[in-house]
């Protein structure tokens, strides 16, 4: 499949905000356009922190080691899983193991519906993507506990990944976005797993997640743990389809909750202009059982196999864009800033 077949033309839009808070300043972006840049002094001050370096370099299990154990629950534990799934580190096993015991414990239908009325209505707050950024630095995740913006910089290496490797914009642009939806972290609490901190289970937030109202598959990640799942107990949810029909389609399936889906949702409730192939890289990424172990084929309809070829494409980014290399916030925001005033431009409903 070529990556350029699915390139859409779509208009500029145009978000210009002459309204600049006290603590922003405009810097020129790359087609001669003035862009906004909130609080210069938190990035540059960001570059002055001590953190483990070379974390998600696989050879090196330095970093890694520098976190204590709670701080490892908190991590994007499948991100991690497939990082660090060479490593013969026990301690890190049994960490990764409390995060998905939770997941399995609490991840049930009921529990999905009453995310979606929680947090699809986006009356929550509103702000710019950059500002979005800003409220995500006190997210504490799994590379860079000490650091102000660790997942700007990780979603950042993504988008430059996959704008070294030539793909369309669109798609670079899903790199920058695809871990925001941890941004609920701002509205969750304990309770629903949705704590950002490093000492709380993430069990709502981050982690493979997979389809509910249908057995989890034997290839999910610790699949001994399926056995605490509720919802293997309530008979409409068995069998091949679960509670689905077959053949019912991707966009009519419900995943584990957590940041894939939030951020879906939240794109769709802004109207981006992000094409579908896009939104299924957001939604779909952290679903592993499906993508990856090709999982759920009887829930398929025509034109979803197609859909995920191109989850699989982005995922090499999310994975194997490793930290050795931080990048440089400020002179690579204009570009991106340019693709958010084209595809997801101003102010935004959270
Ligand atoms: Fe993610
Ligand atoms: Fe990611």
């Amino acid at each position: 499949m070529s990556s350029l077949a699915l390139k859409r033309d779509v208009a500029s839009g145009d978000s210009a905000d002459d309204s600049l808070s006290p603590t922003s300043t405009v810097i020129d972006g790359p087609i001669g356009k003035k862009i906004k840049v909130f609080d210069l002094n938190v990035v540059q001050n960001n570059k002055k922190t001590n953190f483990p370096k070379v974390l998600h370099d696989p050879s090196s299990k330095q970093g890694w080691e520098n976190l204590d154990d709670l701080e490892k629950i908190s991590v994007d534990a499948g991100k991690a899983i497939e990082e660090f799934r060479n490593y013969e580190n026990s301690a890190r096993q049994s960490i990764v193991q409390v995060h998905y015991t939770e997941m399995r414990k609490n991840q049930t239908v009921a529990k999905v519906d009453y995310f979606y009325k929680k947090y699809h209505t986006f009356n929550k707050c509103e702000m710019t993507v950059w500002e979005g950024f800003e409220a995500l630095k006190g997210y504490v995740d799994s590379s860079d506990p000490d650091s102000d913006l660790p997942n700007l910089e990780h979603m950042l290496q993504t988008a430059e990944g996959i704008r070294a490797a030539g793909y369309p914009d669109w798609m670079q642009l899903v790199g920058l976005l695809h871990d925001m939806g941890k941004i609920m972290y701002l509205w969750g609490n304990e309770e629903d797993g949705q704590i950002g901190r490093a000492d709380f289970p993430q069990w709502a937030l981050g982690g493979d997640t997979w389809i509910v109202g249908v057995p989890i598959p034997k290839t999910a990640v610790f699949p001994q743990l399926n056995l605490l799942n509720p919802d293997k107990n309530i008979p409409m949810y068995q069998g091949k389809c679960g509670m689905y029909s077959s053949k019912c389609g991707l966009e009519n399936l419900k995943f584990a909750y957590g940041h894939d889906e939030y951020m879906y949702r939240m794109l769709l409730h802004n109207k981006t202009l992000i094409p579908k192939e896009g939104l299924a890289m957001i939604r779909y990424h952290s679903c592993y059982p499906l993508h990856k172990e090709n999982e759920y084929k009887e829930l398929l309809a025509p034109g979803d196999e197609e859909l995920l070829q191109w989850v699989r494409e982005f995922n090499q980014f999310d994975l194997y864009t490793k930290a050795d290399k931080r990048p440089d916030v400020i002179s690579l925001w204009p570009y991106y800033q340019n693709l958010i005033d084209k595809y997801l431009p101003g102010t935004l409903k959270w």
